[in-house]
């Protein structure tokens, strides 16, 4: 793939953005201040939806539920997606900035309110001053935060009906350098699932214990043997995580209870990794509790899988932000997160990569006191300008 985009451009972009900016800063603390769930961004959705109209895109709503897709054409040529997404997370607010969250509860604690802004910045500079040939079709995602907006875009034909050679996302994050850009080839971000283990024995007197089968050990021993999965099953090259995150059972000091539940998380990078903890997790812990008398019963929920950046879209992506912003604007050796992400299922539909733009120092995700940072959103936006003129002017 070529890359045109030249420093020049940057500028030309950059100052284009800078003439209106601030009334995309004022749009991103409106969203900040009027947060929506998984699923219910309906303000958000219509505002997306309104907006991208008036600057002439073509508007398709409805797609899983509130989701937005506004296309730009330009004539034959390749077709591209970016995508944003828009939800909220279930959390009080605690910043005590004057455009904090109006909704107790609901905050926008990981900056798709940030990410829908620089998105829309970018959108309404395409439209006026872009210069692309083919079709570009920017997707408002709803429902991240519960990894179910993407699959489900994707279910009800996405692609099929905005067709997308290639496809982008981004994230901003805490700690690294303001604007700062992070690219990652193959695996960035972990796949994400969970376990319920219910360890089942039988109740009774706790100054009789051998007339009980009694499911607290049973189930102190699969906590601890479960850290042999990762110590014992996983190559030490690979990154796996086993954490168990709850543990319930019993009420009283002298009674032994019937059961013991017991709720993991799982994350790793590699698929074929992931399908051997979905097979060991389930026989170990089954093996544990019969060892005692007792059993197990293992309820193993697939969540999303991990995100993995496809090598040549990954390169483009890092050589537009190298030509547009210099070699120093990208993080050397940005590393993988083991955070999780639902644009992986984007990424298995399409070829793609999801990049990484520092939010400086900050709060971190999903934290009561995090903020996204609004000197981020004209150079992310002149990225994606640069990005979306660059792949649809390659040849
Ligand atoms: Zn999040
Ligand atoms: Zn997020």
């Amino acid at each position: 793939m070529n890359t045109h985009a030249s420093v020049k451009d940057a500028v030309r972009i950059i100052a284009g953005i800078g003439n209106f900016v601030d009334e995309f800063i004022d749009l991103r603390h409106d969203l900040h201040r009027h947060p929506e769930l998984a699923f219910k961004e309906e303000r958000t959705s219509s505002r997306v939806a309104s907006l991208l109209a008036g600057w002439g895109y073509e508007v398709s709503t409805g797609l899983a539920g509130t989701g937005v897709i506004g296309t730009l054409r330009r004539g034959d040529g390749k077709t591209l997606g970016i995508r944003a997404d828009m939800d909220a997370l279930p959390i009080d607010e605690r910043t005590g900035l004057s455009y904090a969250s109006v909704h107790p509860g609901v905050m926008h604690a990981c900056g798709h309110d940030g990410h829908t802004t620089i998105l829309l910045a970018a959108a309404r500079y395409l439209a006026e001053r872009g210069t692309i040939a083919g079709t570009l079709n920017l997707i408002f995602q709803p429902a991240e935060e519960i990894g179910a907006g993407a699959k489900k875009m994707i279910s009800e034909r996405l692609f099929e009906r905005f067709p997308c050679d290639a496809v982008f996302g981004l994230h901003n994050w805490p700690g690294v350098q303001e604007a700062q850009f992070g690219f990652v080839e193959g695996a960035a971000m972990a796949s994400v699932d969970q376990a319920v283990i219910r360890v089942v024995g039988k109740g009774g007197h706790g100054a009789e214990p051998h007339n009980t089968v009694d499911p607290v050990l049973a189930a102190a021993h699969i906590v601890t043997a479960l850290q042999s999965v990762v110590a014992r099953n996983v190559d030490p090259r690979d990154m796996a995580v086993v954490t168990v995150g709850s543990i319930h059972g019993g009420a009283a000091s002298n009674v032994i209870p019937d059961s013991v539940e017991l709720k993991l998380t799982v994350r790793t990078y590699r698929p074929d990794l992931r399908a051997e903890l979905q097979r060991r997790i389930p026989a170990l812990a089954r093996a544990q509790a019969e060892s005692f008398g007792a059993t197990a019963e293992v309820h193993y929920r697939l969540g999303f899988p991990s995100v993995i950046n496809h090598p040549a879209e990954t390169s483009f992506a890092r050589q537009v932000a190298q030509r547009s912003f210099g070699r120093a604007a990208v993080e050397e050796d940005f590393r993988p997160r083991t955070a999780s992400e639902d644009f992986a299922f984007m990424l298995e539909a399409r070829p793609g990569s999801y990049v990484f733009v520092g939010n400086g120092e900050s709060a971190p995700l999903h934290s009561p006191l995090y903020d996204f940072n609004d000197a981020i959103i004209a150079p992310a936006a002149a990225y994606w300008v640069a990005l979306a003129e660059t792949y649809l002017n390659a040849s």
